[in-house]
């Protein structure tokens, strides 16, 4: 396996971060900083500079893979639900998240509202709370409401804090993680440019990585990451170019993103971890931060099929990716059950035809370990475009 930057941030390094159901890094911030408070946050997005701000640790969950067997949580949901609500509320029943101090939830979908709330009854001496984001960005109410929404959250989690998050404690936030967000675009670019160079499966690790860590950890490692990616070079390989599309909440394991590379496609562009990537530009750090923050959410932000955007309609964000990405096609990865993405696979499918670009649907669950009809399919497509 290659390393990167063997002291800072290697990939190894970041692959035992994400699969450490047991949250040594979370617990080990919390013994170097006695009282210190960790914020989990569901996917997709979270406003984690307002943690940061109150001197939180924010910590992304996206489930718990292939590690955990599910024992407990199926009897508090149904059968026909995405894997990434079962596994979570496993950790937390099984105590691995007892480490946690609170977590947010949003409005993605109905299966992450009542966890939010099934949550909240089994767990009643953690803080939960709910995000109201707003479901139509077009509305010239929007901004208004999320900056009142993001102003109860920062009561609540100041009073959970101890201490208040003043204006400048915010703006210093916004520029620790609009640094973050810029080293994934510098990164995100360069895989673009040379996916031979960086493998998805290594960027995603350098990426989730990060979830846990605290940002400016994540921003040295990614520092050097970039520089020595920057200075290196490889050997092209014969494969087609591809943008993946739906895994924006559940992720898809690390081996199935591994074998669709292995399986003669460079990963041009995705949807992992999306909401570390959320803003396309800077948010601004003058004026009023949490003003900025809401604004930026609606006006400065990755299309998504969680929030609709009447001004940015999505087939066309998608087509305009591919197209902008030099896409030979789009591979839709979507976790199982996962309602968001199914019902924009319709409008998207559609789009992509229209436009003449080649498409191909692959269903997962975060549990899955075994891939060997995912290999077939994804082989059988590659030769299809190489051959054709
Ligand atoms: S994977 Fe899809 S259905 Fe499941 S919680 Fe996430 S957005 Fe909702």
């Amino acid at each position: 396996m290659r390393s990167l930057s063997p002291r800072l941030l290697d990939i190894p390094r970041c692959v035992e971060l994400i699969q450490d159901l047991n949250f040594a890094e979370v617990a080990r911030w919390k013994a170097e900083h006695p009282g210190g408070k960790a914020i989990a946050y569901f996917p997709v997005y979270a406003p984690v500079e307002i943690i940061h701000a109150c001197g939180m640790l924010p910590v992304g969950l996206n489930g718990a893979g292939d590690r955990l067997d599910i024992q407990h949580a199926d009897a508090r949901f149904g059968s026909f639900i995405c894997s990434i609500i079962k596994t979570t509320l496993e950790m937390a029943i099984t105590g691995r998240l007892d480490w946690m101090d609170g977590m947010f939830f949003s409005t993605i979908c109905d299966s992450a509202r009542n966890l939010c709330f099934v949550s909240k009854r089994n767990f009643p001496e953690k803080y939960w709370d709910f995000i109201h984001l707003p479901q139509n960005a077009g509305s010239p109410a929007a901004v208004d409401f999320l900056e009142q929404e993001y102003r109860r959250i920062l009561l609540q989690l100041e009073s959970l804090a101890g201490r208040k998050a003043d204006d400048d404690a915010l703006r210093g936030a916004i520029r620790l993680y609009n640094h973050n967000r810029e080293l994934l675009r510098d990164l995100y670019a360069l895989r673009e440019r040379h996916p031979e160079r960086l493998r998805t499966w290594e960027l995603y690790s350098l990426l989730r990585a990060g979830c846990f860590l605290p940002v400016e950890t994540h921003n040295a490692g990614l520092e050097a990451a970039l520089a020595e990616l920057r200075a290196g070079a490889a050997k092209p390989r014969d494969s087609i170019r591809i943008l993946i599309e739906g895994s924006f909440c559940e992720q898809p394991p690390l081996d199935l993103i591994r074998l669709i590379e292995e399986a003669g496609c460079y990963i041009v562009d995705d949807d992992f971890i999306l909401g570390r990537r959320w803003f396309t530009q800077d948010v601004p750090s003058e004026g009023d931060p949490i003003r900025a923050l809401a604004e930026s959410y609606l006006n400065r932000s990755v299309y998504s099929s969680v929030r609709h955007d009447p001004r940015h309609p999505r087939p066309r964000a998608l087509v305009e990716k591919a197209r902008s990405r030099r896409a030979d096609a789009v591979l839709f990865l979507i976790a199982k059950f996962c309602e968001p993405a199914y019902f924009d696979y319709v409008l998207f499918k559609q789009a992509v035809e229209a436009a003449g670009i080649p498409h191909l649907l692959l269903e997962f669950e975060e549990k899955a370990f075994t891939f060997e009809r995912s290999r077939t399919e994804v082989e059988t497509f590659v030769e299809s475009l190489l051959f054709d």
